[in-house]
């Protein structure tokens, strides 16, 4: 029970509560965003004709992911677990909260969490920021030494970590870049059940 004493816990959606499906070089190519570059920042700095467009087009790549979107083998148990025990479970997306909230009905998540907990980017700054983090600690009347921030990427850790939570990297392939942001590595889900 490496993890106790968290009682709240904080999620990145796409590749961690649902299986990955975001091909992030397509979607640039498809947007017009040259490689390496962050789409939500890219969209930013362009004018504001291409930017509408830009965003229209964005919403509709996202809207079909959102649609197909599963669950990650053994969430739902890690979830039901965590609520049984009196956690808080929030989540903290880079997706407009619409889609947010798309993605976990298609995946079947949608029952774990309620509507002010799913944070998206209209409602915070996005990850890596750390406000989205602490916003939910805010909202929870809560501390970052009881706070979880689990994810699959870079932005996930570093905006868990600059917020002084404790973050868990969940990397199936076992590389776990990263690690000046990383406090635990798990490489399923499953693992982390092991964890609590
Ligand atoms: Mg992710």
């Amino acid at each position: 029970m490496i993890l106790q004493g968290y009682n709240h816990w904080i999620f990145d959606m796409d590749g961690t509560l649902t299986m990955p499906v975001h091909d992030f070089d397509k979607i640039r190519t498809e947007l017009g965003v040259e490689e390496g570059h962050s789409i939500l920042e890219a969209i930013e700095n362009m004018s504001d004709g291409k930017a509408i467009e830009t965003k229209r087009k964005l919403t509709r790549i996202e809207t079909d992911l959102a649609n197909q979107a599963s669950p990650q083998p053994d969430i739902e148990s890690l979830l039901g677990r965590l609520i049984n025990r009196g956690c808080k479970v929030g989540i903290l997306t880079r997706n407009d909260e619409q889609i947010a909230h798309r993605t976990l009905q298609a995946a079947g998540l949608d029952i774990f969490f309620e509507d002010r907990v799913i944070i998206g980017r209209e409602t915070c700054k996005p990850k890596p920021d750390p406000a989205g983090v602490l916003y939910l600690m805010e909202m929870w009347h809560t501390t970052a030494e009881s706070t979880i921030v689990v994810g699959d990427y870079l932005h996930d850790l570093k905006a868990g970590f600059e917020a002084g939570a404790t973050t868990v990297h969940f990397d199936s392939s076992e590389v776990y870049e990263w690690p000046e942001y990383t406090h635990h590595r798990v490489s399923s889900i499953n693992q982390l059940l092991a964890m609590i």
